[in-house]
């Protein structure tokens, strides 16, 4: 009997392969495709003045609906495109595509709203990244001061000496930095304040439990006072309650993200909150 039931474990696990295995195929290939037509849609995540409740930007986040694989999480396809060196085109046409609906969003009379760029950790490593990043604003003819860059505390710690001197970079050629998921990497004090930083955004794992959770609630405190201290501006993400929002306000929380006042949305339904909000 132990031996039938390990058979059909086995059997379980081939089929689990050949699913994860064909799927793997059609991701990369479809990937590729994407890239080539430049498939992707971005969607704006609003982001709120928490003492004001006013609209003070939006951060992009990228969306592929693909016809053979349906609706593909960035969860999903931005590690594989990591992993196989496909997330430089990926970024390169996602940027693009920004920096297009930016001016879109100004032609509009909506040029006030600045707008955040997830950067991904192969890309923000590459040689050429503030060269390639420079061209595009070039392309595009954008003002990159309108644009704060992402990167999230693992990419920036895991080459903290080298960080230093492209978020240098990043900064002459006009753009603001933020840490994105700060809380869930391994942060180095002293090379925090090394980092000419503009915002530090709190990880929704602090976020979702901070009414529940005492030590959630002090390390959340402790974070914006020291951002504060730093000069930095602090934003919480994944807020979905009211109380997370008064509590986020008590504490002096700069900016306030998540599905309480928006989840993502397209660039026609941003065009319309922003309108609403401004
Ligand atoms: P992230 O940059 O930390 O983005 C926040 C994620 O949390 C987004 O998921 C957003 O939709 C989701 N979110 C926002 N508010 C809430 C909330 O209140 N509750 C919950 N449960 N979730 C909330 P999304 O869009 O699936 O993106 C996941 C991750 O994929 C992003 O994390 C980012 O690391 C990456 N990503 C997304 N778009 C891009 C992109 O354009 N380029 C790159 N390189 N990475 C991207
Ligand atoms: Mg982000
Ligand atoms: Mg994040
Ligand atoms: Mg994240």
């Amino acid at each position: 009997y132990a031996k039938k039931q390990k058979d059909n474990r086995a059997v379980l696990y081939f089929d689990d392969l050949m699913i994860d295995g064909e799927r793997v195929l059609l991701l990369d290939a479809e990937l590729r495709k994407a890239i080539e037509q430049r498939a992707f849609e971005v969607h704006y995540q609003p982001k709120i003045d928490a003492q004001t409740s006013k609209l003070i930007g939006f951060e992009a986040l990228v969306r592929w609906k693909n016809d053979a694989l349906g609706i593909v999480s960035p969860a999903e396809f931005i590690p594989y495109a990591e992993d196989t060196g496909l997330i430089v085109p990926i970024s390169e046409v996602i940027i693009q595509k920004v920096f297009e609906d930016a001016k879109r969003f100004s032609s509009l009379g909506l040029q006030s709203v600045p707008i955040a760029i997830n950067i991904s950790s192969l890309h923000f490593q590459h040689p050429n990244f503030c060269e390639s990043l420079q061209q595009l604003v070039d392309e595009a003819q954008v003002d990159a001061s309108h644009f704060e860059l992402e990167v999230t505390e693992r990419t920036v710690m895991n080459n903290a000496a080298e960080t230093v001197a492209t978020f240098h970079e990043l900064r002459k050629l006009g753009f603001t930095l933020s840490i994105d998921d700060f809380g869930t990497g391994y942060s180095s004090l002293s090379y925090l304040v090394r980092f000419p930083l503009n915002t530090l955004k709190i990880d929704r794992s602090f976020i979702q439990q901070i009414c529940m959770q005492e030590e959630k609630q002090a390390v959340v405190d402790a974070i914006i006072h020291m951002s504060h201290r730093l000069n930095m501006r602090v934003v919480a993400e994944g807020v979905e309650q009211l109380e997370q929002v008064e509590l986020l306000r008590e504490l002096g929380c700069d900016e306030i993200q998540g599905f309480y006042y928006s989840k993502p949305l397209s660039f026609e339904e941003a065009v319309k909150f922003a309108q609403a909000a401004l």
